[in-house]
C-alpha cells in the first residue's frame, strides 16, 4: 500500500525532490536517492578531531597530528564537499533558496543520531557578521541549526556574535584562512551555556580555523564540552 501512494506520489509530483524536481524526492524534506548519491554522504571510519579521511593508522589524520589540538571534543560532517554539494550549498546562501536548511538539517540530524559520543543540551550557529546578514536576509548556518534543534528535540540559541566582518573564507589561501578568524567571536549569552554541552552548527568544514575560534570563545565563556557539526567537508584539508 505504502508503495503504491509512494509511486502515485513520484507519478503526480506531488513531493519533488528540492534539487532535481524529480517525483522521486521527499517535497521540502528530503532529497531524491539520485541526488543522494551524486552529493556523497560521508561514512565510515573518519579522523575523530575532525570527521575528515582517515589517512593514518591512527584514530587521527595527518592534519589533526600536524596541528595543534582541536579544541572541540568531536566533528562530524554529513555530505562530501563534491561539485553537486558545493552547488547546493552555493544555490542555498548566495541566490536566496532558505528552504533548502530544511533537507540539510534533517540529513544533519540524522548524522547527529548515528554519533553515540556525542552529547547536546543547545544547537549554537555560526553567525555572520551583521552587515553579511543583512545583505543577504538570512543566517544559513542559523536556519540549519533550528531544523536540527526541532528535530533532535534540544534548545536553539543564537549565542554568538561575530564582532568583526572577516573575508569569505573561500577566497583566501590556505595559510592566511588559518590565521583569519581570531578575536572574531564573542558569546552573547554566557549565563545560558554555561555548563551545557554545545553542537555547533555551521555549513561547510574547511580548515576548521572558524570552528575553532568560535569553539575557544565557548569554552572560554564557561559553556561545556563543544560538538561541531557542519552540512559538508572536503574528505581532507
Ligand atoms: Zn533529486
Ligand atoms: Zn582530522
Amino acid at each position: 500500500m505504502v508503495d503504491f501512494f509512494r509511486s502515485l506520489a513520484a507519478k503526480l509530483n506531488i513531493f519533488p525532490c528540492p534539487i532535481c524536481r524529480c517525483g522521486n524526492g521527499g517535497g521540502e524534506n528530503f532529497f531524491c536517492p539520485d541526488c543522494e548519491e551524486k552529493m556523497h554522504r560521508i561514512t565510515g571510519p573518519r579522523c575523530r578531531a575532525c570527521g575528515g579521511e582517515l589517512n593514518t593508522a591512527l584514530a587521527l589524520c595527518s592534519t589533526c597530528l600536524s596541528e595543534k589540538k582541536r579544541p572541540w571534543s568531536g566533528a562530524v560532517s554529513v555530505y562530501e564537499y563534491c561539485d553537486l554539494t558545493r552547488r547546493m550549498i552555493h544555490r542555498f546562501k548566495f541566490f536566496n533558496h532558505p528552504e533548502l536548511a530544511r533537507p540539510f538539517g534533517i540529513a544533519a540530524s540524522e548524522r547527529m543520531r548515528q554519533e553515540k559520543e556525542f552529547k547536546a543540551d543547545v544547537v549554537v550557529p555560526i553567525p555572520l557578521h551583521f552587515t553579511r546578514q543583512y545583505s543577504r536576509s538570512f543566517n544559513q548556518a542559523a536556519l540549519i541549526a533550528e531544523v536540527v534543534a526541532g528535530e533532535l528535540g534540544i534548545a536553539f540559541c543564537n549565542g554568538l556574535i561575530r564582532k568583526k566582518r572577516t573575508v569569505h573564507q573561500s577566497r583566501l589561501k590556505k595559510e592566511a584562512r588559518r590565521k583569519n578568524p581570531h578575536g572574531v567571536f564573542a558569546v552573547r549569552y554566557p549565563d545560558l551555556l554555561r555548563g551545557k554541552c554545545v553542537l555547533l552548527i555551521d555549513d561547510v568544514f574547511t580548515t576548521g580555523a572558524t570552528l575553532s575560534a568560535a569553539t575557544k570563545e565557548l569554552l572560554k565563556s564557561g559553556s561545556g564540552p563543544v560538538f561541531v557539526l557542519t552540512v559538508a567537508r572536503p574528505p581532507r584539508y
